[in-house]
């Protein structure tokens, strides 16, 4: 333990619980001294991967990357009711996309049917299995308790017996539930999953790859391992709720001829607020129309939050910020928005867009003339350049930029207010308003100086109002702008029925929102800063020439305080 790791890889960036017992394990007389630590991802193909998950690859990919390993990806689909291809290539898409790689390490479960059969037929012949004939029912009648070991009649069953029977199970002989093949361990034993776990059962179900070849399927705690040896895994990282399962984990490695042992170790999974994270659950919000996809950019799956905006270096920051640990803890939503603030500060371009539009009018300003100004695309990242916007007498502002009686502390629009910046351009004064019989506002007046063109604070004047940001009503471009909100009304939806929290606002769609010019060619997936409002993308579904649509991201400020 106190030696330093000296292997191939000799720039561990963080360090861990799991780094740590990896690195006793390929340390001088380790248990995997000299081998190169081989991971696995191993999703079911059941859904598509959230956030949950990218906690998993983090872990997984990032202690292979570190250690200078590989990691295989495995689609564990052992279970033939639920799984389907259009899954499979969303895992790997999805995977890509976060910026991992398995080279031709693509495995699926079902590859191995065949030895785990005979695996299986292995541990009969050492009388270590045999085939019981208890109903599910009856078994868990006979499971036992604390203090009363579990009993099954078939237990004694000769050797030879058994394998008949299995060989007849997997000729298809019994129906569902006739019989199961049980591993024979300790009926006794304090840890439940070792009270003759269950091994096979029969199940005539269709599989997405192996079709009708099998009517018996292998019980994933066996499975699992087994998959783990056959591809050489060194260590096998999953989340804690298989930790009562490591003992079974083992015994099969032990027991049955493998070519590699792999060692599991747990770790806790990621929760977040707000939200839940059950593939099942997940699946009725979009079976049910909640939701409108698995892709809906409230959704906290990968393809939901590459929807709403989110890149894969704030995932992966996020991931590797919230750390590995035992013990598990719920994540605030707030810190995954900060991530992705912080990366699209660095990386997002400066545009000016209005979501609830009313017009502002310059009265001294000529009719006819139109001037443009250079503005800075990202004052973070000088080299993204600059662009043109214009400006003329008719501009769009936000509506909440201007009342027509200013309330205390008011220090934007109003008349008679005082002066304010528009953004990059000149500073205006407002002098008066109409508005319809309704009293809503239709038009706003305003007069600029024309001595402060440029906007710049380096003009040496100082305004006693804001700056606002504006768009020119002759050159704007219309857009539909979404805004999102929690899915959920609580904290932890996942205490009671998650349907019930269901927010009910979680959605509003925007029309008539006035972008500037430059955003007429918005690509889908391409993030903005609209000044003073947020971070947003142009979706990656509805978005096309012609038609702007802009999924809010996040908002520019929040309550949430890193390392508090
Ligand atoms: P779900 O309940 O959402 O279907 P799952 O565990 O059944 O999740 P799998 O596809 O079997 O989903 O999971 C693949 C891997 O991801 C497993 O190793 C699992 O432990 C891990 N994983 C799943 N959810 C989380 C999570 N919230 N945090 C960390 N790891 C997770
Ligand atoms: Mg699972």
């Amino acid at each position: 333990m106190s030696e330093e790791y000296k292997g191939g890889n000799t720039e561990i960036v963080s360090t861990n619980f799991i780094d740590e017992f990896v690195k006793e394990d390929i340390g001088p007389g380790g248990r995997t001294e000299g081998m190169q630590v081989h991971t696995r991802f191993p999703p079911e193909p059941n859904g598509y991967l959230h956030i949950g998950h990218a906690k998993a690859i983090y872990v997984d990919f990032g202690t292979a990357e570190r250690f200078g390993g590989i990691c295989n990806l495995r689609m564990d689909d052992t279970n033939p009711t639920k799984e389907d291809v259009e899954y499979v290539k969303a895992i790997k898409e999805d995977l890509h996309w976060l910026g991992y790689d398995w080279g031709d390490r693509f495995y699926y479960g079902s590859d191995f049917f065949e030895e785990m059969y005979q695996g299986a037929v292995e541990l009969i012949e050492k009388g270590l299995a045999y085939v019981c004939e208890l109903s599910q029912e009856q078994m868990r009648e006979m499971r036992g308790d604390l203090t009363t070991p579990a009993r099954s009649p078939y237990r004694d069953r000769p050797k030879e017996e058994s394998l008949e029977l299995f060989k007849r199970m997997r000729a298809g002989e019994f129906e569902d539930g006739r019989m199961t093949l049980r591993a024979k361990i300790d009926l006794a034993s304090g840890n439940f999953n070792m009270r003759d776990p269950v091994i096979y059962r029969i199940n005539h179900t269709s599989h997405h790859r192996t079709g009708d070849k099998w009517c018996i399927y292998p019980m994933y705690d066996y499975a699992h391992p087994f998959e783990d040896a056959m591809e050489h895994i060194t260590h096998s990282l999953c989340t804690v709720e298989f930790e009562a399962h490591r003992p079974f984990y083992n015994w099969v490695v032990e027991n049955v001829t493998l070519p590699s042992k792999p060692r599991q170790i747990e770790f806790a999974p990621l929760g977040i607020n707000n939200t839940v994270l059950s593939k099942r659950k997940l699946r009725v919000l979009v079976e049910k129309g909640y939701v409108d996809g698995w892709d809906d950019p409230r959704m906290p799956t990968i393809c939901g939050l590459r929807r709403r905006g989110y890149t894969p270096r704030a995932i992966r920051n996020f991931s590797e910020r919230n750390g590995v640990s035992k013990a598990a803890s719920t994540v605030e939503y707030a810190f995954l928005e900060y991530c992705l603030r912080e990366d699209l500060n660095m990386t997002a371009r400066r545009v000016m867009a209005v979501l609830h539009p009313v017009k502002l009018v310059i009265t001294n300003y000529p009719v006819d003339k139109s001037e443009t100004f250079t503005v800075e695309n990202n004052p973070n990242r000088p080299e993204d350049g600059s662009r043109e916007i214009t400006f003329s007498r008719e501009l769009w502002i936000e509506a909440e930029d201007f009342l027509s009686e200013p309330v205390p502390k008011y220090k934007r629009l109003y008349p008679d207010g005082p002066e304010c910046r528009l953004k990059g351009a000149y500073i205006v004064k407002c002098t008066g308003f109409t508005a319809d019989g309704d009293g809503n506002i239709t038009e706003i007046t305003a007069e600029y100086d024309p001595d402060s063109r440029g906007g710049d604070p380096a003009d040496g004047r100082k305004v006693k109002g804001a700056t606002l940001h504006w768009v020119d009503a002759g050159t704007a471009v219309d857009a539909e702008v979404r805004i999102y909100d929690n899915l959920f009304t609580v904290d932890n939806p996942e205490e009671g029925d998650f349907l019930d929290y269901l927010n009910p606002d979680s959605l509003e769609v925007l029309t008539g929102c006035k972008a500037e010019a430059s955003l007429s060619g918005a690509k889908p997936g391409e993030s903005y800063q609209f000044m003073r409002q947020g971070y947003f993308c142009a979706d990656s579904k509805d978005n096309k020439p012609g038609r702007l649509v802009f999924n809010r991201s996040v908002k520019l400020k929040d309550g949430f305080k890193p390392g508090k």
